[in-house]
């Protein structure tokens, strides 16, 4: 079956007698054991739980894999694949990092003597030299909110000839327009919060792999430190991944026709999206992903003029986050990306990020339309109104 299909057509809930055709929250701390002496199935729920065993199956079938592990966050399942890194080992990861990944490896696993190296995600010679001797590879693509494009199958040779595990942060993209492990990465991460589940509903993240040695690690942390995903929050993900494809379609055109009114438009200075064919990455993109998804990111050359666009928008939230059903907009430097210093960071200050919802496309072409107009014609009142600065 293919993908879309396989969204809505799994064993809902294997060996359950009633037959449900929804998966049904099985919200239980423990599970009677036939005997003292020979444990069967689940047993305890951190160690495993039904619900969190479909969902785990719907996530690994989806990124090709032969495993995978549901977590109480996205954060939490970097931070499983951070485990795999041992005291004083080394890090390498692209420098275009979603903010909290940045703390956890730059601030939490400095208190094992980890060192992170940060290259230019885009730099095959930078990865080739930071390699050597590393325990993890770490990269983002497109990178969030620049939409840097990284060459997966280009990079995964590379680890594998350093002997280097390549772990792939796909939650910009989701498993049905990008899968890293079939392009030759290790592990792949995905903040489920974002397009699996889909609705702004919950938090919850995922690892998937093919390796058993590092799906037999992975449970290890799974089970050992607990964050794993909880009954209910599995039942919501279940829920929100059933319409994965027709919210990225609908997604995907929506921020084409965003796009377009943003390239048109006199305030907008550039528009970073991997769908426009005069992006730099455009080809690669296309070469290793089905779709160029539905998160944005534009310039207006004004960090004044670029907040008041967000305070402006009716049909954008102001919101961090990407991927649910309801469109965002928020700045970036000093929103999501917040947790990176200044000097860590290379984000432009007028940088506006955008996540393109499942609204009427021409309400949200209007609505930023009118919130660039009018936020160009207040900066431009502003400008004029403000003593001129000393020479
Ligand atoms: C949001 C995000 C995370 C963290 O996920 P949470 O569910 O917020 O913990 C990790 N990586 C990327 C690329 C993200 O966008």
């Amino acid at each position: 079956m293919r993908p879309d299909t396989r969204l809505v057509r799994f064993d809902p809930a294997p060996g359950d007698p009633h037959r449900p055709t929804a998966t049904p929250i099985y919200q239980t701390a423990t599970f009677a054991q036939p005997d003292g002496l020979h444990p069967e199935g689940h047993d305890y729920s951190r160690s495993g739980n039904p619900t969190r065993a479909v969902l785990e199956g719907v996530l690994a079938d989806l990124e090709q894999a032969t495993h995978a592990f549901a977590f109480a966050s996205g954060m939490a399942a970097v931070s499983a694949v951070a485990r795999l890194v041992p005291a004083g080992g080394r890090v390498v990861a692209g420098d275009d990092l979603y903010g909290g990944t940045w703390r956890l490896l730059a601030r939490i696993l400095a208190r094992y003597q980890v060192q992170l190296v940060l290259v230019d995600p885009a730099d095959l010679g930078a990865w080739e030299a930071a390699l050597p001797g590393a325990h993890l590879a770490l990269v983002e693509t497109p990178t969030n909110p620049l939409l840097r494009v990284v060459d997966l199958e280009g990079l995964a040779t590379r680890c594998r000839a350093h002997g280097v595990p390549l772990a792939v942060d796909n939650s910009v993209m989701s498993p049905l327009l990008q899968q890293p492990l079939a392009l030759g990465a290790d592990l792949v991460i995905h903040s489920a919060t974002k397009f699996l589940g889909g609705h702004s509903d919950l938090t919850a993240g995922a690892v998937c792999t093919s390796d058993p040695d590092l799906a037999e690690a992975l449970y290890l942390v799974q089970n050992g430190e607990g964050a794993g995903l909880g009954p209910f929050d599995s039942f919501l993900l279940l829920r929100g991944i059933k319409t994965l494809s027709l919210r990225l379609e609908r997604q995907q055109a929506n921020t084409r026709a965003v796009a377009r009114a943003l390239v048109d438009h006199r305030a907008v200075r550039r528009v970073h999206w991997v769908g426009l064919p005069d992006h730099p990455g455009a080809a690669l993109h296309a070469r290793q992903a089905t779709g160029a998804g539905s998160v944005l990111s534009f310039e207006t050359g004004s960090p004044s003029l670029s907040a008041a666009v967000v305070d402006h928008t009716r049909c954008f939230t102001t919101a961090v986050s990407f991927g649910g059903v309801a469109s965002s907009i928020e700045l970036p430097g000093a929103m999501s990306h917040a947790s990176i210093p200044d000097g860590q960071r290379s984000l432009p200050r007028d940088l506006v990020r955008v996540s393109v919802g499942i609204e009427d496309p021409l309400d949200l072409v209007e609505d930023l339309v009118d919130s660039l107009d009018r936020a160009s014609r207040q900066t431009r009142r502003g400008a004029l109104a403000a003593p001129s600065p000393a020479p």
